[in-house]
């Protein structure tokens, strides 16, 4: 069956110090307490080799919030595949809607990204949701569907498995605005339905969805318990472990 899995996307924060502090919180936190989830982290890229030594047994997953789709050369400021690979990383974000906002990510870069991920042995998390205006004008369903099946429906029965999706509504990142339980849960079964439309309900079981956007301690729990929702990929809730561990809790 699919895992649980909470994960936090770090974004641009933190300098080395607070960094080390929570990586080293987060550690302890595992070891005292047994969870009902994987925790994965994405921390800046440059913190990823502290995570990485940190975590040593595995304990926490270690993710790159984005990774190029070139395999090497000249791209100033990139970072490829192959050198998460060689730090054992375990897997990157792909395709948040940050990356898409900002850096013009398509869906076809992250069909790219994702395919050169899986063939490296490290886990894809693709992000993908709808912003505000095509949620208002009720296109919410048919944005996710068209984001889902390009960049994902190129791979095989066995890639699609390894890979982690994460639905992401822009309009409730970092706004406080949590779709609600309802809402996410209509758009991941949607979402699931898609998946096994094309390879299978097989499949599509064992695919975990994350939900993220505004995922805090007091709604955790009750997102988490929707059937199609199998965890959360959180933002501000993540840089404080007070917080982060209430959310891990939310599948206890
Ligand atoms: P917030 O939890 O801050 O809304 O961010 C969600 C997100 O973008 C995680 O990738």
């Amino acid at each position: 069956m699919r895992k649980n899995i909470v994960a936090g996307n770090w974004k641009m924060n933190k300098n080395v110090i607070e960094a080390q502090q929570l990586m080293f919180q987060l550690l302890e936190y595992k070891k005292n307490n047994a969870t009902n989830c994987d925790v994965w982290i994405a921390p800046p890229s440059l913190y990823l080799m502290m995570a990485r030594d940190l975590y040593e047994n595995n304990e926490i997953g270690v993710f790159a919030q984005d990774m190029s789709g070139q395999e090497s050369g000249a791209y100033t400021g990139e970072l490829s595949a192959a050198m998460l690979e060689s730090i054992e990383a375990t897997g990157t974000l792909v395709g948040h809607s940050e990356r898409r906002q900002y850096h013009g990510e398509t869906d076809e870069a992250c069909n790219k990204k994702v395919k050169m991920a899986l063939d490296l042995g490290l886990i894809p998390i693709y992000c993908n949701g709808e912003t505000l205006d095509q949620r208002k004008s009720g296109q919410h369903l048919d944005v996710v569907k068209n984001q889902t099946e390009e960049a994902l429906f190129t791979l095989s029965a066995d890639e699609i498995k390894k890979v982690v999706i994460a639905y992401e509504p822009v309009w409730a990142i970092g706004t406080g605005e949590t779709a609600s339980p309802e809402q996410a849960q209509e758009i991941h079964a949607h979402i699931r339905s898609l998946i096994a439309a094309k390879y299978g309900q097989e499949v599509a079981d064992e695919i975990s969805i994350l939900y993220g956007g505004s995922v805090k301690p007091d709604n955790a729990k009750e997102i988490f318990s929707q059937p199609d929702i199998d965890g959360g990929l959180i933002g501000g809730a993540a840089l404080k472990m007070d917080d982060f561990a209430k959310i891990i809790e939310g599948f206890n």
